[in-house]
């Protein structure tokens, strides 16, 4: 896109997180991607921040004035919801599982909202932190949320497999150097969508054993990809197309 430009990975302590981002500024930096654990860390620094970043709790993306103040956005969002275009018919949003409670879940869980799903459940092997999610979102969509959510442990997510349309792992289990995530997936119906937002690896069990019964399934790398271009865009105001030959790359590179 003939832009002169850097792009790089840089790993920050929570301590020096401020530090790093005037220093970026001054290095003429128009903006910067987060990951775990600063998505959340960044709130505390922001000028000006997006809705979604206000009621997710998190940002990923963060762009510079001239002046140095900061602008804090969530493009996981559009990430998420963008990926599960084509897979999902609008019939079947009635119910969505989402296992986990960390930072990933709270976006998804907007998604899932803003898609429309009727009835949410969150499972999370420690309870409280799913009520949290579950109580910060009522408490900020108040009487816009049309969306029933519900919060249990882990434990007990069998009893809603029978009915979900959509599940989703926000949980580490299954990536590299994790033990698997363990659900009996023959309790789902047969059009009933699994998404796994690990992309390392591409195919974790439980996207090997959706695959097997025959499940529409999808790993985490649109999603990547796709926050990506929108961070890109916020940054250079020019949007990057998605390209297979970028897919591609990328699954070679964690292959
Ligand atoms: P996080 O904030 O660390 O949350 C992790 C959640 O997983 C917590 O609720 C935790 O439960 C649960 N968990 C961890 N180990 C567990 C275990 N052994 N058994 C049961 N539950 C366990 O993580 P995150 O930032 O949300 O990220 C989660 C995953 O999503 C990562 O694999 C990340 O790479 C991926 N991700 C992908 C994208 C993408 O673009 N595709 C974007 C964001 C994240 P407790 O509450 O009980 O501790």
């Amino acid at each position: 896109m003939n832009i002169i430009g850097n792009y790089k990975a840089i790993e920050t302590s929570i301590k020096d997180f401020k530090k790093t981002i005037k220093r970026l500024h001054k290095d003429g930096y128009t903006g910067l991607n987060l990951t775990i654990p600063l998505k959340e860390e960044a709130l505390k620094y922001l000028h000006k921040k997006d809705k979604i970043v206000d009621i997710v709790g998190a940002v990923n993306v963060l762009n510079f004035s001239k002046k140095g103040n900061i602008e804090g956005k969530n493009t996981d969002v559009y990430g998420f919801k963008k990926s599960l275009e084509g897979l999902i018919k609008s019939k079947n949003k009635k119910s969505a599982v989402i296992i986990g409670s960390g930072g990933s879940t709270r976006a998804v869980l907007y998604s899932l909202i803003e898609m429309k799903y009727r009835k949410i459940f969150i499972f999370n092997r420690t309870k409280k932190k799913a009520d949290q999610i579950k109580e910060d979102f009522i408490k900020k969509l108040k009487k816009s949320l049309k969306s029933e959510i519900y919060s249990d442990n882990l434990k007990n997510i069998n009893s809603e497999l029978e009915k979900t349309d959509l599940l989703v792992n926000t949980t580490p289990l299954g990536m590299k150097g994790f033990p698997p995530l363990k659900i009996n997936l023959k309790k789902l119906k047969k059009s009933s969508i699994i998404f796994d937002l690990i992309y390392n690896p591409l195919e974790t069990n439980l996207l090997k054993n959706a695959k097997k019964l025959g499940l529409k399934n999808t790993n985490g790398l649109d999603m990547l990809i796709y926050q990506a271009q929108k961070s890109f865009l916020s940054w250079t105001k020019k949007e990057p197309k998605k390209d297979i030959k970028l897919k591609k790359i990328l699954e070679r590179e964690i292959k």
